[in-house]
């Protein structure tokens, strides 16, 4: 007989012996639990990960080449990101923007 597989069965019944089958069912069902959990927390690690790369990566308006970091040029073509970034701003005085439209009569 094996001699590991023994000494292995032993272990195993002085565990059952003294914990019960509950304790055994209970630790299984954790191992089972960190081996389901760890990989999909792995992969939603991994899809974080990828997400912050991703908004590291600007895209050029005029060419629609991609480059990485904070370069306020394209690489490419030479136009300016801050251009465009500042055409994105909205007024601050929401007065002067708003539209006076006058009442008509219909006839
Ligand atoms: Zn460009």
């Amino acid at each position: 007989m094996n001699k590991s597989l023994f000494t292995y069965s032993i272990i195993s019944f002085l565990i059952i012996f003294f914990f019960g089958f509950n304790f055994l069912f209970s630790l299984l069902g954790n191992i089972l639990i960190l081996l389901f959990l760890t990989p999909i927390l792995l992969i939603g690690l991994a899809f974080l990960k990828i997400n912050s790369f991703k908004s590291k990566f600007k895209v050029c308006t005029n060419c629609g080449s991609t480059m990485m970091g904070d370069s306020k040029s394209c690489l490419y073509c030479g136009s300016n990101f801050s251009e465009f970034e500042n055409n994105k701003t909205y007024s601050e005085n929401a007065s002067s923007e708003t539209i006076e439209i006058e009442a008509e009569e219909i006839n």
